[in-house]
């Protein structure tokens, strides 16, 4: 479709979006898919190839979420998909060891500065596991997370912060007691003397510490410069582990992900980390793994239990590493020609069309918000253009450009991503900017806390 064709019609999404909300609630299987944040019909996707969605109507759109992270080289990469054949060929699941699971441990291992790994089937297990681990090591309970890091849907992380800076958390769902997020501590991001206060007052009850290693799940807010290394030393004083979430940015930001860029020119490693998305390679795939004597804590080998029937499926363990062995030096390198071209595009024709607007990256990683102020925290974030956005949205939409449908999300390209589809991209810009400008909102920079 060119970005000139009118307004795609979409009956056979509107007809499977009606018969999935009668049987499925909001008719979709993760909340953020149903567009409710920016109006409309979701577009069933039937197929996809490189950096094209086509959907049940056979409209074409050049994809910007890429599953969320996962497809770090794009839809169908002829590597993973042959990985994935020759592994289904052999059986799907035996609920025993596997050489595939050793070989993507060891890539993993041989890319991070984890020592031992366990896999998982999602991200969620991942986070999880890996705060009973460190729970179980260090016999505290405490948790320290910060507010706009998404960890996945653990019932002691969809937490709110308390009325205090370092005053324990109330549920931020209905479902989750309090008695799960008692022990949870909600902090501002990047706010050092948030996190200095709250290790201060409670720093001999606190056995860990999450962060995202860069928050891309309020949009991307990156780490200021030095807070990861403020994070970790300030939990090696205190004797808490600190666990770098690299679900969203683990090969992605990098070959050794977020931590390539901070921690391995710094000097520091994280206690544990997680990882999911890319190393899936678009199956369900995740892990959490870090130092040995920590991970030596986990069953079978010492006491804290955890387990999965799926946990090193081989086919998503064949996915994900078909996926790493194929991300070479030159897929980041075209990760960041594609990001480039897109971010230049934005800034150039946001601001010919009077749009006030922030790009926020890390890596190839970027967000777009709608206001005139940095974002760096969770309450700056939500203090952006919402109407804008879904304006934005719903105009790239029309022109077949797949945004996030939220404001909220990191936009996230491929090596696949070829001139054509870039192009395609800039094509819809101006039109897209204009209908955002025409719907934006000043919205006022929110006190810091
Ligand atoms: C996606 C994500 C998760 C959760 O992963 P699921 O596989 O969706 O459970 C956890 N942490 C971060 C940083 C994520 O981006």
């Amino acid at each position: 479709m060119s970005p000139t064709a009118t307004t795609p019609s979409t009956p056979a999404s509107e007809a499977l979006f009606s018969r999935a909300r009668a049987v499925t609630p909001g008719g979709v299987n993760s909340p953020v898919r149903a567009f409710n944040a920016v109006g409309g019909t979701p577009r069933f996707i039937r197929s996809a190839s490189g950096p094209w969605l086509t959907d049940v109507d056979g409209n074409e759109y050049v994809d910007l979420i890429c599953s969320w992270g996962p497809m770090l080289l794009g839809h169908g990469h002829p590597a993973v998909l042959d990985a994935v054949r020759e592994a289904v060929g052999r059986g799907t699941s035996y609920g025993t060891p596997t050489e595939g699971e050793v070989a993507l441990v060891e890539a993993i291992v041989a890319r991070t500065p984890v020592e031992r790994l366990r896999l998982v089937s999602s991200g969620t297990e991942a986070t999880m596991s890996a705060i009973r681990l460190a729970r179980g090591f260090t016999g505290r309970d405490v948790v320290v997370k910060f507010a706009g890091c998404y960890h996945g849907h653990v019932d002691s992380l969809l937490a709110s912060a308390g009325s205090g800076l370092t005053t324990f958390s109330i549920p931020g769902t209905p479902g989750v007691p309090a008695s799960s997020t008692e022990l949870t501590l909600v902090l501002p991001y990047n706010d050092r003397e948030a996190v200095a206060a709250a290790f201060a007052e409670h720093g001999d009850r606190i056995a860990c510490l999450i962060t995202e290693a860069a928050p891309g799940n309020m949009g991307v807010v990156p780490p200021a410069p030095g807070f990861n290394r403020f994070l970790a030393e300030t939990c090696r004083a205190h004797g808490a582990l600190f666990i770098s979430d690299e679900v969203m940015t683990g090969f992605r930001v990098s070959k050794a992900g977020q931590w390539g860029t901070d921690g391995a020119v710094e000097g520091w490693v994280p206690d544990l980390m997680t990882f999911g998305k890319v190393m899936g390679g678009g199956l369900p795939a995740a892990a959490f793994g870090g130092r040995a004597d920590v991970m030596a804590h986990l069953a079978p080998e010492g006491p804290v239990y955890q387990a999965g029937t799926l946990a090193g499926n081989p086919v998503a363990t064949a996915a994900g590493l078909a996926t790493l062995t194929a991300a070479t030096d030159e897929v980041y390198a075209r990760l960041d020609v594609v990001a480039d071209a897109l971010r230049a595009g934005i800034a150039d024709t946001f601001t010919a069309a009077g749009l006030p607007h922030v790009i926020q990256s890390t890596g190839s990683m970027f967000s777009v918000f709608l206001t005139d102020h940095p974002v760096t925290s969770f309450a700056e974030a939500q203090a952006t253009s919402v109407p804008a956005y879904a304006a934005l949205f719903h105009s790239m939409l029309d022109q077949g450009v797949h945004l996030p449908p939220s404001a909220f999300e990191a936009w996230f390209v491929s090596s696949s991503h070829d001139d054509r589809a870039v192009q395609q991209v800039l094509d819809a810009l101006p039109a897209a900017a204009r209908a955002a400008a025409s719907r934006y909102t000043a919205t006022r920079r929110p006190e810091s806390e």
